[in-house]
C-alpha cells in the first residue's frame, strides 16, 4: 500500500535514478580516502556551500556533534537555542563527546538575536566557563527561516569576540530556497556547517559537514572516533550527488504544497495555522476541538493511508517529494470528512 507520508521529509524514497546511480557506482574504500564518488560529493558540498571542504558523515547529528569536538576544549560553554536540534534531540550528546555546557537562548520564535549572544559571552572572570561556539540553525526547527541580515549580526558579534560559529543547516537548502538565494549566501556566516542530503533532497543516508581545510582534517579524525569512518560510501555518495545536482530545485514544489496545504487547514473549524510561518516544507497546525483525541485523529488518518506523527494539540505536517498536490487534496478531504461528518 502507499502511503502518503507527512511525518518528516526524511521518509523519502531515494528516486529511481538515485538507485541506478548506486548501482553504477565508482567505489573505492574511503578510510583510505580513496572512493571517487565520495570525493566528488564532498567537493561538489564544498563548492555549493563556499567553504574550502567537506566531510560526509551518516547523519547530521554526528556532522553537529564532530563540528563540536573540533571548535571546542573540554570543559567550554556553547551558545545554543533551546529548541534547537542541538539540545533538543540529539541526546546531550555535546555534553558526553566534547564535555562542553550549554547556554542557552529561548525565544517565542526561537530565533537567537545579537543581544542573546553579547549578554552570554563570557569573561575572563575566575568563577566562568570559557565561551567556545555559538550554534545557529536554518532553517530553524519551526520551519521559520533566518534573514541573511540576521546571520551576519550574529556571524560579526561572534568574530569581534573571536569565537567560531557553527550553523546547523540540516535544511539550509530549504532555507535558500526560500530566500532565493544561494546556499553559500547564507553558509559564509558561519565557520563551518551541515547539511542533510536524507531529508527533502531524497538520498537514503547521510550529511555534509563543510568548513576550511584544517577543520575538515580534523573532523575526519573525529569521524573516526565516533565509529563513522566508511568504507565503501560510493553507492551512497552518489545519491548525494544527485541531491545536489538535481533535487534543490524542486525543493520549492514542497513549500507551495506545504502553503496549499497550510491554507486549507486554517479553513477548518477549529484548525489554525500562522500562515507566515509556513516558510519552508513544514506546516505546525494548532487544533482546539472539544473532546478532540489525538490518537484517534492519528489513527483515522492511518487508515485511508496517512501517517502523521500524534503532535497531541499542535500538529506538524511535513511535505516531500513522495508527496504531490492531488495527496494533499485527499489530506484535507480526509481531514473535513473527520471533523464534519
Ligand atoms: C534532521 C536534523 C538534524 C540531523 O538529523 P539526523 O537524523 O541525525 O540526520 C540536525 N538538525 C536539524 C535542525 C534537523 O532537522
Amino acid at each position: 500500500m502507499r502511503y502518503i507520508d507527512l511525518r518528516s521529509d526524511t521518509v523519502t524514497h531515494p528516486t529511481e535514478e538515485m538507485r541506478k546511480a548506486m548501482y553504477e557506482a565508482e567505489v573505492g574504500d574511503d578510510v583510505y580516502g580513496d572512493d571517487p564518488t565520495v570525493n566528488r560529493l564532498e567537493e561538489l558540498a564544498a563548492q555549493m556551500v563556499g567553504k574550502e571542504a567537506a566531510l560526509f558523515v551518516p547523519s547530521g547529528t554526528m556532522g553537529n556533534q564532530i563540528a563540536i569536538m573540533v571548535h571546542t576544549k573540554l570543559g567550554d560553554e556553547i551558545i545554543v537555542g533551546a529548541n534547537s536540534h542541538i539540545v533538543q534531540h540529539e541526546v546531550g550528546a555535546a555534553a558526553r563527546l566534547s564535555g562542553v555546557s550549554y547556554s542557552v537562548v529561548d525565544n517565542p520564535d526561537d530565533k537567537i538575536y545579537k543581544e542573546d549572544v553579547i549578554k552570554r559571552i563570557r569573561d575572563e572572570d575566575i568563577h566562568n566557563p570559557t565561551t567556545g561556539l555559538l550554534c545557529l540553525e536554518n532553517a530553524l526547527g519551526n520551519g521559520t527561516v533566518v534573514t541573511l541580515e540576521e546571520m551576519e549580526e550574529l556571524y560579526r558579534v561572534a568574530k569581534e569576540y573571536g569565537i567560531p560559529v557553527h550553523l546547523d543547516g540540516a535544511r539550509l537548502f530549504n532555507a535558500a530556497t526560500y530566500l532565493r538565494v544561494e546556499a553559500k549566501e547564507i553558509a559564509q556566516y558561519a565557520d563551518s556547517v551541515t547539511f542533510c542530503i536524507s531529508k527533502g533532497l531524497c538520498s537514503p543516508v547521510g550529511s555534509l559537514l563543510c568548513g576550511s581545510k584544517e577543520f575538515i582534517k580534523k573532523a575526519g579524525k573525529m569521524r573516526k572516533l565516533l565509529g563513522g569512518g566508511m568504507r565503501q560510501a560510493g553507492v551512497l555518495a552518489a545519491c548525494g550527488i544527485i541531491s545536489l545536482e538535481k533535487m534543490v530545485n524542486r525543493l520549492e514544489e514542497d513549500h507551495q504544497n506545504a502553503k496549499y496545504l497550510a491554507q486549507n487547514l486554517n479553513e477548518i473549524e477549529g484548525f489554525s495555522v500562522d500562515l507566515d510561518k509556513v516558510q519552508i516544507n513544514m506546516v505546525f497546525c494548532e487544533i482546539s476541538i472539544k473532546d478532540f483525541n489525538s490518537k484517534e485523529f492519528v489513527e483515522y488518518l492511518l487508515e485511508k493511508g496517512i501517517k502523521v506523527n500524534d503532535g497531541g494539540s499542535i500538529f506538524r505536517f511535513v511535505t516531500n517529494k513522495d508527496v504531490n498536490k492531488k495527496d494533499i487534496d485527499f489530506v484535507i478531504d480526509c481531514i473535513r470528512e473527520y471533523i464534519y461528518i
